[in-house]
This record gives structure tokens, C-alpha cells and sequence, in this order.
């Protein structure tokens, strides 16, 4: 398929995605405690992306043992552009032991500046801010699948190939609206936020009554 190259197991080694990575994951479910990873995706914003899909070592596959992966994710030269980072750090954190580190969200900086929606799903951001149309049909698909379709893995790759053109824009939001440096705190703490929701901390959050 054009620009989407699926590696099994593991990203190759010395592939490059440059200062910002955007990265997406698939699940098998929304819980990330219950819910096994299954794939990776990966965008340099080149308009490519590469998808690592996870196999469990009793379906024959590595399970956590992908190095070059996870040495990108802990990479502290490679920020990590993801949309609804909460989930996907937690997810990653939750299945290879690694915690993304430096990361950035789409979803946080959406809400610090489009006060005047409360839509802020990468469907509506790629449509607001990128003027792309992405099909979300494929979402609740079988992502434990061992053998992905065309159409799952084009999906996949979209969730990736447009968040770099979103975050140009709303970087500038934020510069414009003076919320870039909260938006910076609220990043930084996002790692933490998974850990919490790991640990248990959702409802009743943490910082609840
Ligand atoms: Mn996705």
C-alpha cells in the first residue's frame, strides 16, 4: 500500500522519524489494563507511516521484546505526537514496559484553544485543521487479527498521517490564545495521568473530592 509499510514484531533498526514522532495505537480494547496492544503506528509527517503490529509469544509472535521501539518511545531527542495520549501511553506503558517520554497531545491542545466546540476527535481536527476526511469506520474492527486487511491497515495509518499538520495549527492556536506554556505543563504531566489511570485513579480521579 502507498506509504504504509507493516513490520511484524518490532520497528527495523535505524529507521528515523525525526524531532516528532506521531504515534497511534490499536487495541483491543478501550481498557488498558484489560485490553491487549496490537499495533503501533508511526509518522515521521512525511505522509508515510509505519505500523508495528504486537503478536503474543504464544501466538508466535515477540510480545514485548521490541527494542527498537520502545527505545524510540523512551527517546528523550523525539517528542511524541500522539491524539488522546492518555490512552496510548497508558496502552504502550501497560504492554512493553516503557513510558513515552517527551510526548504532546492534539486532544489537550484542542480543548486549551477551541473553546467554541466541544469536538475534539481526530476525525473533526483533521477535518477542521487539515481539511481531510478520515473514515473511522474501521475503528472497532479485530485489531487482534494476525493477519490485518488492506482496509484496517489504511485506517490505522490515517489515525497518524495528519496529526502533524494539526499540531502546526494548533501550536499557533496556542501561541495566539498565551496557552502554550499550561498546554507544556499539561504535557508534561501526561505520562503521570497514565500511570495514574493504571493504577486505578480514573473514578474517582486523583485530584477529585
Ligand atoms: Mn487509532
Amino acid at each position: 500500500m502507498n506509504g504504509i509499510t507493516l513490520h511484524k514484531h518490532d520497528l527495523p533498526a535505524g529507521l528515523s522519524f525525526g524531532p516528532l514522532a506521531a504515534v497511534d495505537t490499536e487495541t483491543m480494547g478501550l481498557d488498558p489494563r484489560r485490553d491487549r496492544l496490537c499495533l503501533v503506528q508511526l509518522s515521521a509527517g512525511d505522509g508515510t507511516a509505519h505500523l508495528v503490529q504486537i503478536i503474543p509469544e504464544a501466538l508466535g509472535g515477540q510480545g514485548a521484546n521490541c527494542p527498537n521501539l520502545k527505545a524510540l518511545l523512551a527517546d528523550p531527542d523525539v517528542t511524541k505526537l500522539f491524539h488522546y495520549g492518555r490512552f496510548d501511553i497508558a496502552a504502550l506503558y501497560n504492554a512493553l514496559g516503557v513510558l513515552a517520554a517527551p510526548v504532546v497531545c492534539t486532544k489537550i491542545a484542542s480543548k486549551l484553544v477551541r473553546t467554541y466546540t466541544d469536538r475534539h476527535g481526530l476525525k473533526e481536527l483533521c477535518r477542521d485543521l487539515a481539511g481531510v476526511d478520515i473514515s473511522k469506520q474501521q475503528q472497532t474492527s479485530d485489531w487482534g487479527a494476525l493477519e490485518l486487511t488492506p482496509e484496517q491497515l489504511a485506517y490505522a495509518a490515517s489515525d497518524v498521517l495528519y496529526l502533524h499538520t494539526i499540531w502546526e495549527r494548533l501550536r499557533g492556536l496556542l501561541a495566539r490564545e498565551d496557552r502554550t506554556e499550561i498546554a507544556e505543563a499539561a504535557f508534561a504531566f501526561l505520562p503521570t495521568r497514565a500511570k495514574l489511570d493504571l493504577l486505578g485513579y480514573v473514578d474517582p480521579d486523583l485530584f477529585a473530592h
